[in-house]
């Protein structure tokens, strides 16, 4: 007994040696296809989670000249904005993580004067093609409290038109986020997740990706006037689409309009470029990817360079939907449409008379529109003041914005830019996943999971998910640094991950 018992404590003691040793062993090629954050997260967390002994060697591909895909710039004027993915939830905590690891400093929305370089108080109204159905007061005072009577103010007005389901709609959104957090808790209590459906499931997300928005609200009681004016305002500013879109793409939306909204100074980008600097990767700018071969113990890639490159695992960091990388032998994925944007920014001033309205000091900041075929765009927002004469916009539209539509619109125009982008998937109910293993072998997909939602965050839960995947079917555990490394997001309602 005592013989056992001491073979048990060798076991046990060495048992950790003997893993990494075996790990000091292990070696690995990936390539990833696509350097957003889903692509440079994978990187990241491969390395975070991987013995320091393990020799993994990452290629990254980037098609472009600039890493961060849908987290970009674009100029205006000379100033500097974000073209794509602006804004992140104050609980994005992989995000808020990053910003740290790679000392990158936070931006808070309009920031002016503020003293906390917070400046939330841009007015706000809801324009239904005839007219304003519902318009916040501007703060235009810099007396602190004046601001908050007005704040006052403009949440009692809310209350007005929207009454008591305002409540129940927070209710909602609180609760999608507090089950999106259980994929911080630690990975001893949080599993790898072979598919989307698992992973949606674990969380107790899956059921709203079965529904849509407006089903699922109208069941939880939400007023109609609030669901087809301030819900469908929101849809339409962050995914382009209705409230036909599924409860979980919706709930996540919502909570996307919601306040401490951040994004990181100088662009968001830089968390893309941060994360591969920091994960010694081999980035291959302008070169894509056009096959991925599965050549038996390997994946051979194929650029449009005439290069080739072999790797042991294939990551796909990029929607499919729209692109035309050759698999062989062929993968098959459910049929998904992106939704497209048009984002047009103008540099100029809108004209007043368009909204009806005496002067362009009564247009709100930020103008939402209702559901209606004959409105021609989703959004108009100001991003930035130059002076009276002269203002930054970003439209949002389902189509392009023409000229003689923008010259109706605008008063003033002396910069236009338009980006037409393969935004994110046009979402339905009941939503239907693509795998995270495309072949059944070492082939990923990272943006299978953007079915579910598609914003910065969801891409890098996902990318995390998919690097652990890769790890423990590699190696055939759960590597040895995961376990303790990181501690709950209850702490301090940050993540500690050992970045
Ligand atoms: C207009 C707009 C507004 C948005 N607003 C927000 C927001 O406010 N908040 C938020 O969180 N999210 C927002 N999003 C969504 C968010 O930007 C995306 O969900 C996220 O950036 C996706 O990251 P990704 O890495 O998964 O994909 P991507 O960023 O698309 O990265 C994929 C990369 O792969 C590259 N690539 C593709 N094919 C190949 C190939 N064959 N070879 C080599 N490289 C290739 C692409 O060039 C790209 O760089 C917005 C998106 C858009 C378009």
């Amino acid at each position: 007994m005592v013989a056992r018992i001491a073979t048990l404590f060798v076991l046990l003691f060495w048992l950790p040696v003997i893993t990494s040793s075996s790990s000091a062993s292990s070696s690995l090629s990936v390539c990833i296809v696509g350097s957003g954050i889903g692509g440079s997260s994978v990187a990241h967390f491969l390395r975070e989670y991987s013995s320091p002994s393990a020799s993994i060697s990452i290629r990254v591909f980037e098609r472009h000249g600039v890493v961060g895909g849908r987290m970009a710039r674009v100029n205006v004027g000379g100033d500097s904005f974000e073209a794509g993915g602006s804004i992140l939830h104050p609980k994005n905590y992989y995000a808020l993580n990053y910003t740290r690891l790679i000392g990158l400093k936070i931006r808070w929305p309009n920031a002016t004067s503020a003293s906390d370089g917070r400046d939330d108080d841009g007015d706000f109204g809801i324009w239904d093609g005839k007219g304003f159905v519902f318009k916040t007061w501007r703060v235009s005072s810099k007396l602190p409290f004046l601001d908050k009577i007005v704040s006052f103010a403009n949440t009692a007005l809310l209350f007005w038109r929207y009454g008591f389901s305002l409540i129940r709609m927070d209710n909602f959104v609180q609760r999608t986020v507090n089950n999106f957090l259980k994929y911080y808790e630690n990975t001893d209590s949080r599993p790898v997740f072979e598919t989307v459906e698992e992973m949606l499931k674990w969380a107790g997300l899956y059921d709203l990706t079965g529904q849509t928005l407006e089903e699922e609200l109208i069941s939880t009681g939400l007023s109609p006037l609030l669901i087809r004016e301030l819900i469908t305002v929101i849809t339409r500013i962050n995914y382009g689409q209705s409230v036909s879109i599924s409860g979980l793409a919706g709930a996540v939306s919502m909570a996307g309009s919601g306040g401490g909204l951040w994004s990181v100074q100088g662009g968001n980008w830089q968390m893309a470029a941060g994360l591969l600097n920091h994960s010694n990767v081999a980035l291959h700018l302008r070169e894509e990817i056009q096959s991925i071969s599965n050549l038996g113990n390997y994946y051979e890639l194929n650029s449009s360079e005439g290069n080739s490159y072999k790797c042991e695992v294939a990551v796909v960091a990029t929607p499919l939907d729209e692109l035309d990388i050759r698999f062989d032998p062929p993968v098959s994925i459910p049929p998904r449409k992106l939704h497209h944007t048009h984002a047009t920014f103008v540099r100029g001033l809108l004209n007043p008379a368009y909204f009806g309205l005496g002067s362009v000091e009564e247009i709100p900041d930020l103008v939402g529109t209702i559901e209606d075929p004959g409105l021609p765009f989703s959004s108009i927002s100001v991003l930035k003041r130059h002076d009276e004469k002269e203002v930054t916009y970003k439209v949002f539209s389902r189509e392009a914005m023409a000229d003689t539509l923008l010259d109706q619109i605008f008063s003033v125009r002396k910069e236009t830019i338009r980006i037409d982008w393969g935004a994110y998937p046009h979402y339905k109910a009941p939503e239907v996943f693509a795998p995270f293993i495309l072949d059944g072998q070492h082939l990923y997909y990272v943006n299978a999971f953007e079915n579910a939602a598609s914003t910065m965050e969801t891409s890098a839960v996902a990318a995390e998910n998919v690097a652990r995947l890769i790890l423990s079917r590699q190696f055939g555990h759960v590597p040895l640094k995961l376990s303790g490394s990181e501690s709950s997001v209850a702490d301090e309602g940050v993540l500690h991950l050992d970045l």
